[in-house]
């Protein structure tokens, strides 16, 4: 509408998706660019990784959570630069002006240096990943079937997972579920029960940003479920069939990378400070010091709280912020003064390691075993976008957790189907 501020979003992940409907009353035009049409409800990408569930249960496309929010222009295009002399933000679809822009591109993984491991341990953070994952992890078994060469063999029956914090000891965990129960009497020559799960974090602890206690009880629980954790155990080489970990080197045909994060490269676009894992260093309002018109928020940026800690990359944290930016926005908007600086709220943290099995931490109160397990399956039932995904997923781990089912065990390719290749 003529004479209206346009306030612009980049990402239509947790933050950016928040700032979007927070300000779904405000006079202003909303448009929300990213470059996929769906947003991805990331915590249970490793249930998809591991055949429990398929993409479409964890993604909704952006135009039908936005249908009746009159005010948001949903654009699908990927952003390149950013001109903030001109208020311009660049990108697949053209040229988008802003009045006020908000940054909310997220995270990707990172090697730490090494680039040339990305091919042989690809991470997880989309829906390609987890169904590449998925391929992965399924074709390893039907390898291990059909060879007739012992040591062949085990290397596909060994899975490597780089990374103790939630995403590997997830990974870990249900990777040891599926090969242990879920696919126990489905082969003729290999015995499932034979497969080895390595979990390899380098600290000396798995968990870390847990209490002791808790990451403890989750180390207890993966060994129960058969998974070998190598703690201290850095990973420094990586290749199609092996690993090295703390300098002993494991035949493994598939290695999944949970070993950490870096941010999109919106720091770039903006010639922003950074910090070393690519987040751009926001003030107190989450904007730039050199653009208070511009905001970073998510996981993309790097928020110091009142304890001088960075806010984590979390899912809740990303929420509020995006609420937050929406706010102080529609403050400048109002002429009213600024708000209190952006306060992070911690919701608690949890991981699951498997049936019945999970660790929460809520500061006051800590829990783990069938309690954690139940809240933790709450806690990513709720928040999933659509009432049909909640049902669907609701219904799917019922039945999973009666028959030790995984539904999902399609071995997927980008190929045509008569070109398909294990
Ligand atoms: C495997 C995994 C498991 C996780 N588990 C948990 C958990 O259990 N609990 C929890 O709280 N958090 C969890 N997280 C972290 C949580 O998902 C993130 O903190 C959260 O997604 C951050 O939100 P965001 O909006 O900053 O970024 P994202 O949700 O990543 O959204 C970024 C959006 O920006 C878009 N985008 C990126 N670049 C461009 C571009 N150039 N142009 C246009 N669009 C672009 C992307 O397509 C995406 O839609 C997990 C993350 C992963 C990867």
């Amino acid at each position: 509408m003529a004479g209206r501020k346009r306030v612009v979003i980049v990402g239509a992940g947790f933050a950016g998706l928040a700032a979007a409907k927070s300000l779904r009353a405000a006079p202003v035009d909303v448009f929300l660019i990213d470059r996929r049409n769906y947003h991805l409800f990331q915590p249970l990408l490793y249930q998809v990784a591991t055949a429990a569930l398929s993409p479409a249960q964890i993604a909704q496309p952006i135009r039908s959570i936005l249908r009746r929010q009159k005010n948001c222009t949903v654009i699908l295009g990927e952003v390149i630069s950013i001109d903030a002399g001109a208020r311009i933000v660049k990108g697949t679809r053209g040229e988008v002006p802003y009045d006020y822009l908000i940054i909310a591109t997220g995270a990707k993984h990172a090697y730490f240096g090494h680039e040339d491991w990305r091919g042989f341990a690809p991470g997880l953070k989309s829906i390609e990943d987890a169904t590449a994952i998925r391929q992965k992890i399924l074709s390893a078994f039907e390898h291990a079937e059909n060879t007739q060469d012992d040591a062949e063999r085990q290397a596909f029956m060994n899975f490597v997972v780089v990374g103790g914090g939630p995403t590997g000891v997830e990974m870990a965990g249900a990777i040891a579920e599926l090969a242990k129960q879920s696919l126990r009497n489905d082969f003729r020559k290999i015995m499932p029960d034979k497969t080895r799960v390595i979990l390899a974090e380098a600290g000396a602890n798995i968990l870390n940003a847990f209490p002791e206690k808790l990451s403890a009880r989750a180390r207890r629980d993966l060994e129960n479920l058969g998974v070998e954790v190598m703690t201290n155990g850095a990973v420094s080489d990586c290749t199609a069939d092996s690993v090295v970990i703390a300098g002993q080197t494991i035949a493994a045909k598939t290695v999944i990378w949970a070993a950490g994060v870096k941010a999109s490269p919106a720091g770039d676009w903006l010639g922003a400070e950074k910090d070393r894992a690519g987040r751009v260093l926001v003030t107190a309002d989450l904007s730039l010091a050199a653009h208070p018109d511009i905001f970073v928020i998510g996981d993309t940026a790097a928020i110091k709280t009142a304890d001088g800690r960075f806010v984590p990359g979390l899912a809740p944290a990303a929420q509020q912020a995006g609420k937050y930016a929406a706010t102080v926005i529609l403050h400048k908007l109002e002429g009213k003064p600024a708000p209190a600086p952006f306060a992070y709220k911690n919701l608690g943290t949890m991981a699951t390691i498997g049936r019945n099995k999970a660790i929460a931490d809520f500061g006051s109160f800590t829990c783990s075993g069938f309690i954690a397990w139940l809240l933790w399956g709450c806690v990513h039932l709720l928040p999933l976008v659509g009432f049909r995904n909640r049902f669907v997923v609701a219904c799917d781990w019922v039945w999973a957790y009666f028959t030790r089912e995984r539904g999902v065990r399609l071995i997927t390719t980008n190929a045509r189907s008569e070109d398909t290749d294990l």
